[in-house]
């Protein structure tokens, strides 16, 4: 009997780690599809020969390389990007995002992987433009659906123009058509260097300071993966050669929670708190409620056994008028139930 019971708790204990195995491995050669939209260099962008590079193309390599998945990378506006998260029409995006508390509510981002902030970009011959003040009552260029068309909203009396990538919107300042450009510092000083935007100059210091995070739809079990290839490669040096071939220095400690998260409390744990506390709001309602059904409860039994009994009696009295009015009585009792 011993013996039996060793050999199916030996089975069972083999069944359960091949299960765990099969588990472990079932990442292996999945594939994930990445929104891009190659018009953000140095972050994505194409060569003469059309080929996607950029310092977030090598670092989501790098990261799908540590953690045994495959890439396959769709062009997408920036703009559409939350949508198709959203509808899981992609499985995350790499675009130089910033991780805000307000896209933090619909999709989950990883965590931080590149410190950035916003920056003003005006020609080079503009002397008034100085700082974010001084934009008030200017024409303004910003790209559709980033941090930096938010920002420009608290410019009071200005023009907004908007365009559907960051080359239209510096390209309207180099040709006079906006006066400033509120965009990624980066991108500005990239172009700028790689003398791409001519006749530009970065306005000032830093308006923002901003981290990109990879995005993911909510409840993605690829988060996980995502960050744990991510983490990999910011400790095992990749992370760092990835930023010193793109910006020529070392990068800054990054850390490992966006400030904004501390804000943002865990969707799960809220939602739990929201319904308690509707529940516990609505108790004294409800128990009164419940109250009223058990008095009515108790006392359509009472008048049913002292009717029934009544009725009862009636119909066994010697007098005929009365055993038939008891009859009736009764009659309609029952119809009355039917
Ligand atoms: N970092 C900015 C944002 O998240 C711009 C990103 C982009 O245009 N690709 O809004």
């Amino acid at each position: 009997m011993t013996v039996i019971r060793w050999l199916v708790l030996g089975l069972s204990c083999l069944f359960l780690l091949s299960g765990c195995s099969f588990t472990n491995g079932s990442t292996a050669g999945k594939t994930l599809t990445v929104a891009v939209e190659p018009t953000f260099p140095p972050f994505e962008f194409q060569s003469a020969s059309g080929e996607l590079q950029g310092f977030d193309i090598d670092l989501m390599n790098a990261i799908a390389q540590s953690a045994d998945f495959q890439v396959k990378y769709q062009n997408m506006p920036f703009a559409g990007m939350i949508p198709a998260l959203q509808t899981q029409t992609v499985d995350a995006a790499v675009a130089a995002m910033t991780i805000t508390a307000e896209r933090a509510k619909i999709i989950s981002f990883s965590r931080p992987y590149f410190k950035s902030g916003l920056a003003i970009a005006t020609r080079t011959d503009n002397q008034n433009i100085t700082n974010f003040d001084s934009l008030k009552n200017k024409i303004i260029g910003v790209q559709i659906g980033t941090t930096g068309a938010l920002k420009a909203k608290n410019l009071p009396g200005s023009e907004i123009r908007t365009f559907n990538d960051s080359p239209l919107t510096l390209q309207a300042l180099i040709n006079g058509n906006v006066d400033a450009v509120l965009n990624d510092q980066v991108v500005i000083l990239y172009g700028i260097k790689s003398g791409n935007l001519k006749r530009l100059k970065v306005v000032s210091s830093l308006l923002t300071e901003e981290f990109y995070g990879i995005p993911t739809p909510k409840g993605s079990p690829n988060l996980n993966l995502i960050n744990q290839g991510l983490a990999t490669v910011l400790k095992n040096g990749t992370y760092a050669q990835i930023y010193q071939k793109w910006f020529g220095i070392q990068p800054p400690q990054l850390p490992e929670k966006s400030p904004i998260e501390n804000q943002i409390p865990e969707k799960g744990v809220s939602e739990l708190f929201i319904s308690l506390n509707i529940i516990l709001k609505s108790l004294p309602v409800l128990l009164g409620g419940a109250l009223v059904t058990l008095e009515l409860t108790a006392l359509s039994v009472l008048l049913g056994i002292v009717g029934g009994s009544l009725i009862g009696i009636v119909r066994l009295s010697p007098a005929l008028p009365l055993r038939f009015c008891a009859g009736a009585a009764d009659c309609s009792r029952k119809l009355s139930l039917v």
